[in-house]
């Protein structure tokens, strides 16, 4: 199963607000900041606002509202952002083989740009 929750994680950090972070969105489930080292013209990280550490997890033990909420997160922020006419990709990465670099559930937003095909 997914490793336990450590708070001491670096998006945990930004949501007790320890580490500062360019701030997109924020309301009661989900936060949603600009990626310290973008990939795109626009890389927005969407997180729940619960201890999630991947998608298994967050779909096996957070609450209705709570997946709503994150769900909708994401959706805002392309919306707000402008992004639907030219498009976006969203990414996620879970576990080891991913290369899932900090243990709270987050998703990648990704604009601006033409960007490929998609790379497994
Ligand atoms: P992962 O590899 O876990 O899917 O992606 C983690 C992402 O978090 C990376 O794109 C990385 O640039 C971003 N990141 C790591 N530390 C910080 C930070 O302190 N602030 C912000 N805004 N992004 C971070």
């Amino acid at each position: 199963g997914t490793p336990p929750y450590d708070d001491q994680n670096v998006f945990a950090k930004i949501l007790r607000g320890e580490i500062p972070c360019r701030t997109v969105f924020e309301d009661e489930f989900a936060l949603a900041f600009h990626d310290i080292n973008p990939q795109a013209p626009h890389h927005v990280l969407v997180i729940p606002k619960g201890r999630y550490v991947a998608f298994a997890d967050f779909a096996a033990s957070a609450s209705d509202a709570e997946i709503t909420g994150f769900v909708r997160a994401v959706g805002h922020v392309a919306r707000l952002l402008g992004f639907e006419e030219s498009g976006y990709r969203l990414l996620a990465n879970m576990g080891p083989d991913s290369h899932q670099e900090v243990p709270h559930l987050h998703v990648h937003i990704f604009a601006g740009r033409p960007l490929g095909p998609m790379l497994v």
